[in-house]
C-alpha cells in the first residue's frame, strides 16, 4: 500500500557491529556523519538520514546507533537492532562482511528477519578486500537471495543495491490539491511516559470537540480537535495506543515512530516524565524535531509525583536547558495527565508555537539586523578567507527559512551560523521553533 504523500519511506540498515554499518550510511545518504550540537561544542550521532536515488527519496536509519543498554552483549544489541528495524521499516538493508564470512550471529539475525514480510535486501560489505563476486556468494546460505556485493569506504557496488532498495519501497502518494494547512501535531516520547493518558486527556477537554479521521497513513489514526476557531489534527493516535503494548525492552521502537510522527507534525509535544527527567531518548526525539525544523513544546508530566516545594521548577528549568540546549527556544510545561495539572495551557502553547512558525520578516529590516550582527561580531576567517555575507532574505514560512548568500557556503561554520540564528531570535522570537538557516553562494 502507498504511503501517504509527504512522507517518505524508511530503510533500516542492520548488521553486527563492525560490519561498517556507519560508512554505509555515510555513503548511501553523503551526510556528515555527526551533528555538532549547542555552543556547547558537542556532537551527536546522526541516526537518520535522507537518501535520493536518481529522484528517489527515502529515510535511512542506522539502528546501531539507536542507544541500547550499555550491557547489552553484542548478540542482544544486534538482535534489538532487527526488532527495531522489523517493528517501523519499509525495508531492510542486513549488511555482512565478506572478509570474516558469514557467523553464527549473521545467521541468527537472517533467522529473526526472514520471520517478517519486509523487503530485505542483503549488502555484502567491504567487498574491495577480497575477488568481489566470490566473497559476496558465500552468503546464499543466509537464505536472503542475492547479495549485493559492496565497499561502503569506495562506493563500489552502491549504486546496484540503491536499485534493489528503490525497487523494494511502497509507492508515496503524489500530494493532492486540498493537502490542508491544518495545524498538524505529533505526541512523542518514550515509551510509558504518559502519551496514551495525555492524548485521553487532551481529547476529553471540555473545550474540544474531537472526530477521528482514519487511513491518513497506513496504520494509524488522526484525531481532529477544535479548538478555540482552530482545528488541529493530532497526528498517529492509534501508534500511540499502540504503543502502549510494546514488547517490553524494545523501547527503541518509540525512536522510529516518533521520527514518522514529527516530520507529519508542524509542532511536536515532547513529553518526559519527571521523575526521571530527561534522558538520552528524551534528547534524541528533541534532536530529531530540531533537524526537521519543527515547533515543539516540552512536557514534563507526572509533576503530581513530584515533592513539591517553592524552588522545585527552578531547579527542573536548568536541567531542562541542559539536556536540550540545542532547542533554547522551546517553552516548557510542567503538566499531569493524570490530575490534569497545567493540561489546559498545552492547546495555547501549541497555538503560540504555530503562530511563531508563520512569522515573517521583510527582507529590509533581516538585513538591518544582518548588518548589525556582522558589525558587531565578524565572521571568523577559516583557512585565511573570510565569509562574506551580500545578503538575507526569509525564503519561507512554516517552518520559517533564510537563506543568507554568502562569497563561499563553505565558510558559514556552525558557530556562526548559530550566533546569526542567535540575532535573529533576539528580534524575532520565534519562540516555540526551530528555524533553518542556509548559506547559498552568489557572485559578486
Ligand atoms: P505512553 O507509553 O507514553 O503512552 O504512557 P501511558 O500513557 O501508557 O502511561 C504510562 C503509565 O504512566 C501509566 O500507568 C499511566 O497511568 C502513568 N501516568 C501517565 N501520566 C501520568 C501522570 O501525569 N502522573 C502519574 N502519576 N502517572 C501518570
Amino acid at each position: 500500500m502507498a504511503l501517504p504523500a509527504g512522507d517518505l519511506p524508511i530503510v533500516a540498515l542492520v548488521g553486527r557491529p563492525n560490519v561498517g554499518k556507519s560508512s554505509l550510511f555515510n555513503r548511501l545518504t553523503e551526510a556528515p556523519q555527526a551533528v555538532v550540537e549547542a555552543a556547547a561544542g558537542t556532537t551527536r550521532d546522526r541516526l537518520y538520514a535522507e537518501a535520493d536515488w536518481g529522484g528517489g527519496r527515502f529515510l535511512v536509519v542506522d539502528t546501531g546507533g539507536l542507544a541500547f543498554e550499555p550491557n547489552d552483549t553484542l548478540q542482544e544489541q544486534t538482535a534489538k537492532q532487527a526488532q527495531v528495524a522489523i517493528a517501523e521499516a519499509d525495508a531492510i538493508i542486513f549488511i555482512v562482511d565478506v572478509v570474516t564470512g558469514p557467523t553464527p550471529l549473521d545467521m541468527d539475525v537472517a533467522a529473526l528477519l526472514r520471520r517478517t514480510g519486509k523487503p530485505i535486501i542483503l549488502a555484502a560489505n567491504k567487498a574491495d578486500s577480497v575477488g568481489r563476486s566470490e566473497g559476496a556468494s558465500e552468503f546464499y546460505v543466509l537464505g536472503m537471495g542475492e547479495p549485493y556485493p559492496v565497499s561502503a569506504y569506495h562506493g563500489m557496488g552502491t549504486g546496484d543495491l540503491l536499485d534493489a532498495v528503490l525497487e523494494a519501497l511502497p509507492a508515496v502518494e503524489p500530494p493532492t490539491e486540498e493537502d490542508d494547512t491544518r495545524l498538524r501535531v505529533a505526541i512523542v516520547g518514550r515509551p510509558n511516559v504518559g502519551k496514551s493518558l495525555l492524548l485521553n486527556r487532551l481529547l476529553g477537554e471540555e473545550r474540544t470537540v474531537v472526530s477521528a479521521i482514519p487511513g491518513t497513513t497506513r496504520d494509524s489514526i488522526d484525531s481532529i480537535v477544535h479548538y478555540e476557531g482552530t482545528e488541529l489534527i493530532l497526528v498517529d493516535t492509534a501508534g500511540i495506543r499502540k504503543r502502549a503494548q510494546v514488547v517490553p525492552g524494545v523501547e527503541h521502537y518509540s525512536v522510529l515512530r516518533s521520527l514518522r510522527a514529527i516530520r507529519r507534525a508542524d509542532v511536536a509535544l515532547l513529553l518526559t516524565d519527571a521523575t526521571e527527567p530527561f534522558t538520552s531518548q528524551d534528547t534524541h526525539i528533541g534532536g530529531i524535531i530540531t533537524d526537521e525544523t519543527k515547533g515543539a513544546v516540552l512536557l514534563v508530566n507526572k509533576w503530581d509525583l513530584v515533592a513539591k516545594d517553592p524552588h522545585v521548577m527552578r531547579r527542573f528549568q536548568p536541567e531542562a536547558q541542559r539536556a536540550f540546549r540545542f532547542m533554547p527556544w522551546m517553552p516548557t510545561l510542567f503538566v499531569s495527565a493524570l490530575t490534569g495539572q497545567r493540561v489546559n495551557r498545552i492547546l495555547d502553547t501549541i497555538l503560540a508555537a504555530a503562530r511563531e512558525r508563520e512569522r515573517r520578516i521583510p527582507t529590509g529590516q533581516l538585513n538591518e539586523l544582518i548588518g548589525r550582527a556582522t558589525a558587531a561580531h565578524a565572521p571568523p576567517s577559516v583557512r585565511g578567507q573570510r565569509l562574506k555575507i551580500y545578503y538575507a532574505t526569509q525564503v519561507g514560512m512554516r517552518p520559517p527559512r533564510f537563506v543568507f548568500f554568502v562569497n563561499d557556503p563553505s565558510l558559514m561554520h556552525y558557530g556562526y551560523r548559530r550566533y546569526l540564528e542567535n540575532s535573529i531570535r533576539r528580534e524575532y522570537a520565534f519562540h516555540g521553533t526551530a528555524i533553518r538557516l542556509t548559506a547559498r553562494q552568489r557572485d559578486r
